[in-house]
């Protein structure tokens, strides 16, 4: 199974989210066609590679809004072992069920009542495809660099500049866009803005990545926004962005632990069936000594996303920094499972098209997006930093007592 039973018994779960897990592996066993291409009229394709990934995210899109995954209001807990499914089943499965959740997650938890009538359902059926554009070529970690300038125009405000690598960039219907008001310097002069695609002033560039997404830059010129569309206020645009992202870094731990269970299983198979010196793959220590390695770091990864989506889930202080520790621990561990898995499949695993060479490709961008691994690591020395000055103030009060 794509998601650890023995994990699920920790008290961290409870029955809910047990009954969840089954129900969401089922769910990709049965929909898997909605990401295998099986189109290829020649026969000669990979038959596991989708060919357009745009109808893959709008059609995949549809069916988990059709079932009702959509759930905004959820918990932490719920969303990550959904993403640790729908990644072990497909990239691009995990790919439309997170963008369209970092998309309407602002909007559920900072939208007033009209703005998430108007289009929360919507995003919830998969109806409305989002998009969430917060970084420009020269602002990705520096969130306070934002350029995207969006003045105040005939009640409204115009926006211009340009937004970069923005996750279904090309096939969205509605961008929560983070520009610059300039009530104030670096973060605080930031406003979040729904900007539907379909306003005039939005030119779209799609952008090929290393594992095929829809994916694009933005450019916005003289695109007019009412300011009914605000979201959260004027000037809340940088802690409507740190809030969502601290409440989705583990989440992205979690699709890495999906493609890293994937990789295993596929190389443990290989390596039972791998014929080699009068026995199998897996007969061999230096083997087995790489996959009780890479169960470690899967039982490690496992703990710490747990542990950080139950923290968010009881809305502890302590809880961005658990999230920032289990994007880092996750991904930077998924990458080398990945790697060796590759390597235990030996040229078979470097063919294009098959399991071990996608998933080495589709990994990689997890230790980028949402905050590179070096950021986290500073989000969690700054957390250090913080407790040693409560822990230093509280000495200094005992010694003056
Ligand atoms: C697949 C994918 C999907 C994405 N989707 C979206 C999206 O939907 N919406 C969106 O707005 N953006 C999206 N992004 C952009 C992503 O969030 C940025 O790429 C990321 O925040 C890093 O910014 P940057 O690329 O500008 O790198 P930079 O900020 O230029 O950083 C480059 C490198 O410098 C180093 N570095 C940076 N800061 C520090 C530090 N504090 N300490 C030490 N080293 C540091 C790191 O090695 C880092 O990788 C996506 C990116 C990818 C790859």
């Amino acid at each position: 199974m794509s998601v650890d039973r023995g994990m699920l018994a920790l008290p961290f779960y409870d029955e809910r989210h047990r009954e969840l897990a089954e129900r969401i592996v089922q769910w990709c066993d049965k929909n898997a066609d909605l990401w295998t291409d099986t189109t290829d009229p020649t026969g000669t394709a990979d038959t596991a590679a989708p060919a357009d990934p745009e109808r893959v995210v709008r059609s995949t899109l549809r069916a988990l809004g059709e079932d009702g995954w959509f759930d905004w209001d959820g918990d932490h807990r719920s969303l990550c072992l959904a993403r640790e499914a729908l990644a072990y089943a497909d990239d691009l499965a995990d790919f439309a069920y997170s963008i369209q959740s970092l998309a309407a997650t602002p909007l559920a938890r900072h939208g007033d009542e009209e703005q998430r009538r108007r289009f929360l359902p919507h995003l919830a059926s998969g109806a409305l495809i989002g998009a969430f554009a917060l970084s420009e070529e020269g602002a990705g970690s520096d969130v306070a660099a934002i350029g995207l300038a969006a003045e105040p125009d005939e009640g409204g405000y115009l926006l211009n500049g340009r937004k970069a690598w923005i996750a279904n960039g090309t096939i969205a219907d509605l961008y929560c866009v983070i520009a610059r008001t300039g009530d104030g310097p670096g973060p605080l002069g930031l406003t979040a803005f729904l900007v539907p695609a379909s306003t005039p002033g939005i030119s779209v560039e799609p952008v090929r990545l290393i594992a095929p997404r829809p994916f694009a830059n933005l450019e916005f010129t003289d695109c007019r926004v009412p300011a009914e569309n605000v979201l959260g206020g004027r000037g809340k645009g940088f802690a409507i962005a740190m809030d969502l992202l601290d409440r989705v870094r583990m989440t992205v731990g979690a699709a890495a632990l999906g493609f890293a269970r994937r990789a295993v299983d596929a190389a443990y198979l290989r390596a039972r069936e791998r014929a080699i010196y009068g026995g199998t793959l897996l007969d061999v220590p230096g083997v087995r000594a790489a996959f009780a390695d890479a169960e470690v770091k899967l039982n490690a990864a496992a703990l710490l996303v747990a542990r950080a989506a139950w923290e968010t889930d009881r809305g502890t202080r302590r809880a961005p920094k658990d999230s920032a520790i289990a994007k880092l621990y996750a991904t930077e561990r998924a990458q080398e499972i990945v790697d060796a898995c590759v390597q235990l499949h030996g040229a078979a695993g470097l063919v294009g098209g098959s399991l071990p060479e996608r998933l080495y490709r589709q990994i990689r961008s997890l230790r980028v997006y949402e905050g590179p691994s070096e950021v986290q690591a500073a989000i969690v020395a700054d957390a250090l930093d913080v407790r040693a000055r409560v822990r230093g103030a509280g000495r200094v009060r005992g010694a003056g007592r």
